[in-house]
């Protein structure tokens, strides 16, 4: 009897604190069933957190262990759909239809899945949820604050990643560098759940940056140090450092760092600036940082390495010294900032690889081109296949039809990336069927032929915002064509998508007629999602955006023949 009135009153206790402190758990979720590993950064950003966090994951999966990675973004955009290419890189779309920035393309390539929005979440999602919570009244009468509050649902999400892929290990990568004020309620967040959780199941890595000045020829620690005491100031005391830099660091450095934080020298590793970055993870595995912080987690016993895998996976991503180029143009906006078309660039080096060819890019000014720019129209006799990636607005797009035309007519092999695909039909409309004045209405609000228009499903919901037609779809492709025997003769694929415009159904047939093949459509509708030209070396244009889902050692089969006939 007495036991029960006193569990009783733990129970009440505890409810209450669960009130005080606001930290609600997922439905089914247990603890210790799942690990966390989370990777902040300090000093700068750009330090590679995205690929260290990525090699981790595939240095537990290649064990055997069930790993999910996640990225808490630090910004208040709700998703990455609104970001500019230009400043941060790509927007990466999810096969669930969801935008997200380029670290979850590089998670996706190195794990070789297919991840959820569970895995992408920003600041801004979470406090657009929290607010409509509120509005409901869902906080109960409480005042609703950064801590418990905040905290409390970053606790919330990040579990329910946990109980929804029942992962071994769920790896968290926390945007931003240590000291910004946005990651600042994420980073209090982890500390408690590490809190909670228990030592043994979960584990901190500061990914941190020693910096070289020229005029000293020599390593300094001092900022990362510095970097180090901010992450301990607000109660994180990271089980590992990484100490990021352009060369090797000597050991003198590694044991300051070690002196200053109290975090043991074993635990500070150097990571140098290496060539490829699929040589990282084994990279990291010599350095031993696999071991570390599965033996944090209790968990190296049982899940053993597999160097025989890794080793192999390494050497089949690599291409030898003096393998032969081939010249690859990009005739896209965004010239400037090559993490704008990252995928693209991953999916041409999943290539390399297979047909041990080393692909070159150069990159196309399509406004100077446009312009008749005589510099870089001689660009182009130099390359061996050129890329028109997806894309954006009118900038550049006359330009741009000028490169599919130089393609079609003197048989350099083309590859047209949504827009890319768009742009073809438009050459091939104005300058094979002789359609008078044919453009996209998104480049011309009234064009006399608009021979791409906005899809049926954007005309309809027109005004209401959320137009795009995004993430995975299926394709089918039809028997007989390239597109066919490319895809191992399968009839149906799944590709994603990220598109508001398409080929207009009302000149299908003068397509086809102009000698345009559509090898592939979406199932049931006049959506046209591949085009190809049979008597081209090769010629090809996807409605969707093969290079999001090219994989290390399984390439793209389009940009694969693309960059074999362009290498020929
Ligand atoms: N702007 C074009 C459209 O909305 C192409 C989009 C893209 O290349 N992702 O259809």
């Amino acid at each position: 009897m007495g036991s029960f009135k006193s569990s009783k009153i733990i129970e009440s206790v505890s409810k209450k604190m669960a009130e005080e402190f606001y930290s609600p758990l997922p439905k089914g979720y247990k603890k210790g069933k799942t690990k966390f590993v989370i990777v902040t950064g300090s000093v700068i950003s750009g330090l590679g957190k995205g690929m260290i966090t990525s090699s981790l994951c595939k240095l537990f999966a290649d064990r055997g262990l069930k790993v999910e990675p996640m990225k808490l973004e630090a910004y208040l955009n709700v998703d990455a759909g609104t970001l500019s290419p230009f400043r941060h890189g790509e927007v990466f779309v999810l096969d669930d239809g969801y935008e997200t920035d380029m670290d979850m393309g590089s998670y996706e390539r190195f794990v070789d899945k297919n991840l959820t929005k569970d895995s992408f979440v920003t600041s801004g999602r979470i406090y657009k949820q929290m607010i409509e919570k509120e509005r409901k009244g869902g906080y109960l009468g409480r005042d609703v604050q950064f801590v418990p509050h905040v905290t409390g649902e970053i606790k919330k999400i990040v579990r329910n990643l946990a109980v929804q892929s029942k992962a071994d290990i769920v790896l968290i990568e926390v945007g931003g560098t240590v000291g910004d004020y946005e990651n600042m309620f994420a980073l209090e967040a982890l500390r408690q759940l590490v809190y909670e959780e228990g030592k043994q199941n979960s584990c901190f890595i500061n990914a941190t940056y020693i910096i070289e000045p020229k005029s000293l020829g020599e390593h300094k620690s001092k900022a990362a140090q510095l970097g180090l005491k901010n992450l301990m100031s607000i109660g994180i005391m990271p089980h590992i450092v990484i100490c990021r830099s352009i060369t090797k660091i000597p050991q003198k450095i590694r044991e300051k760092i070690s002196m200053n934080s109290g975090i043991p020298v074993e635990n500070v590793i150097g990571m140098e600036d290496i060539d490829g970055i699929y040589e990282l993870p084994l990279e990291l595995r010599k350095r031993g940082l696999d071991e570390l912080v599965l033996e944090k987690l209790k968990l190296g016993k049982k899940f053993k390495a597999n160097d025989k895998k890794l080793i192999e996976w390494t050497k089949q991503n690599s291409v030898s010294k003096n393998a032969p180029i081939v010249k690859i143009g990009i005739a896209g906006k965004y010239t400037g900032l090559k993490d704008s078309y990252i995928s693209i660039l991953k999916a041409l080096e999943h290539c390399e690889g297979k047909l041990n060819k080393k692909v070159e890019i150069e990159w196309i000014n399509t406004r100077l081109l446009g312009k008749g720019n005589l510099k870089e129209k001689k660009k182009l006799k130099k390359l061996n296949g050129i890329i028109v990636p997806g894309g954006f607005g009118k900038d550049g797009i006359e330009g741009k039809i000028m490169v599919a035309e130089y393609c079609r007519k003197n048989n350099v092999p083309y590859l047209g990336l949504c827009l890319g695909f768009q742009i073809a039909l438009i050459e091939i409309a104005r300058n094979v069927a002789k359609i008078k004045n044919a453009n996209s209405t998104e480049f011309e609000s009234n064009p006399e032929n608009p021979v791409i228009d906005p899809l049926e499903e954007t005309k309809k919901i027109e005004g209401l915002g959320g137009t795009m037609r995004l993430g995975g779809k299926n394709v089918e492709i039809k028997k007989g064509t390239k597109a066919y025997r490319l895809h191992g003769n399968k009839n149906k694929i799944r590709r994603r998508f990220r598109h508001r415009f398409e080929c207009n159904p009302d000149y299908i047939e003068t397509f086809e007629n102009s000698g345009v093949m559509f090898s592939g459509k979406a199932p049931k509708l006049p959506i046209m999602q591949i085009l190809e030209i049979p008597k081209h070396k090769f010629f090809m244009g996807t409605q969707f955006h093969p290079e999001f889902t090219s994989r290390p050692l399984n390439p793209d089969p389009i940009f694969l023949e693309f960059v074999r006939q362009a290498g020929k």
